[in-house]
């Protein structure tokens, strides 16, 4: 076992740090109030090659590994955390599993478009009455001669306003229950496809969160990604992925919290002396700290055991991803409280990260799914 990074991913991580700090931080409370998609910022980082750092090169990407990912990603959403998840949907949750489960053209066609951020991506599974049950979704995809034709609706998408590529998911065989569930690759602009109203979010303002519409939609059969019938299987095999990213996302806030916090403690004076000096903000810190780094070292493990080609990592990523997000809601509550007063102002960035945070234990599988699957490979 070797708990140091190799020399490729700690140049990542000094690169996207150095980035995050210079381009990112300046621009994440604005983008927090205007709620305007950074494409300024997602240009640059295409130009380092972050928008498809998984893609292989033949396709346009970095060829990278997953764990490269993960510690870009958390030093990204340290810097600004609506940026981490628009990197991390483009990258896990659409052209990834492009590349698992598309055919040679499919490849070909979008890979290298998502990887230099031409076109941005977007996962569209959750509907209004099936988040945690999406096998539940009401979404429907008939053939059509050369074409399926998709109709109903999905909510709460990120990047959806944005994006022009989207793997949407929809029912081909209601009677097959989950296995009647196909994925399709949707460009913005075919005839039928609408994106509609902006989801006000409390926090990841400038994600461009948004529901979409299918009102007989053309999708050309070509754009089936798989078979019919896999689509369950992708959104499960995706979502073990890019809940890897999300604990990395949460991971991310959680230090920038924790730095912001240990920073404010000694400033900050009461009764004479800072108060960095009372024990009870000192068991705040260290708590937070040990915390933060357990729940790093179960993400770090989660992109390594992906990157060792274990075909089965659905455990270790609900690991990663449940004990990161409440790592990440409990630094930032003790952020907040080590601010004081001023912690509940937006003259700091604690409030914005204790906004940024509370998705965490909801998106990509609630605390509550992550316990369920945990659970079930328990018994
Ligand atoms: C900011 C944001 C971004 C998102 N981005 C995307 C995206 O890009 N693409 C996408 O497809 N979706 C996206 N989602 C949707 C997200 O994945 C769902 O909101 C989430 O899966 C929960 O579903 P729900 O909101 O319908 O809650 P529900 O499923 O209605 O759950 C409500 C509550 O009941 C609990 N619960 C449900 N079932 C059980 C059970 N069996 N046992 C115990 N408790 C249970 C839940 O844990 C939760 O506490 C996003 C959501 C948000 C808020």
């Amino acid at each position: 076992m070797n708990f140091e990074l190799d020399s490729n991913q700690k140049l990542i991580q000094e690169m996207v740090r150095e980035f995050a700090v210079k381009e990112l931080e300046p621009t994440a409370v604005e983008i927090d109030q205007s709620r305007e998609f950074p494409w300024k910022n997602i240009r640059k980082m295409a130009e380092l090659g972050l928008m498809g750092m998984i893609v292989p090169d033949e396709y346009g990407g970095g060829g990278m590994d997953f764990l490269s990912l993960a510690i870009a990603v958390e030093e990204i959403s340290h810097g600004c955390a609506s940026t981490g998840v628009i990197v991390a949907v483009n990258q896990t949750l659409t052209a990834y599993p492009i590349m698992q489960f598309g055919t040679d053209s499919q490849k070909k066609k979008y890979l290298p478009v998502l990887a230099g951020a031409q076109k941005i991506g977007a996962f569209a599974l959750t509907e209004g009455s099936a988040g945690s049950d999406p096998a539940g979704m009401e979404t429907t995809a008939k053939l059509d001669g050369d074409h399926y034709i998709l109709n109903g609706s999905k909510r709460f998408i990120t990047n959806g306003e944005e994006a022009g590529i989207f793997i949407v998911f929809a029912v081909t065989d209601r009677e097959k229950a989950h296995k009647g569930i196909s994925a399709f690759i949707v460009e913005k602009e075919f005839p039928g496809f609408a994106v509609g109203q902006h989801e006000d979010l409390m926090g990841l303002r400038a994600t461009g969160n948004c529901e979409l519409m299918f009102d007989d939609c053309r999708v050309p059969k070509e754009n089936l990604l798989g078979e019919e019938g896999q689509g369950f299987k992708i959104a499960m095999n995706t979502i073990d992925t890019s809940r890897i990213d999300i604990g990395a996302q949460a991971v991310g806030i959680a230090q920038a919290a924790l730095d912001a916090a240990v920073k404010y403690s000694k400033e900050r004076k009461t009764f004479g002396k800072p108060i960095c000096e009372y024990q009870m903000i000192q068991d705040k810190l260290a708590e937070m700290a040990c915390r933060i780094d357990a729940a790093r070292l179960l993400v770090y493990r989660a992109a390594a055991v992906k990157d060792a080609g274990v075909s089965r990592y659905t455990k270790e990523a609900a690991m990663a991803k449940y004990m990161a997000s409440e790592a990440c809601m409990y630094a930032v509550r003790e952020a907040v409280q080590v601010y004081g007063g001023y912690g509940y102002t937006k003259d700091y960035p604690v409030e914005r990260f204790f906004r940024d945070s509370k998705v965490m234990e909801i998106y990509e599988g609630t605390s509550e799914i992550q316990k369920i699957v945990i659970a079930r490979s328990l018994l």
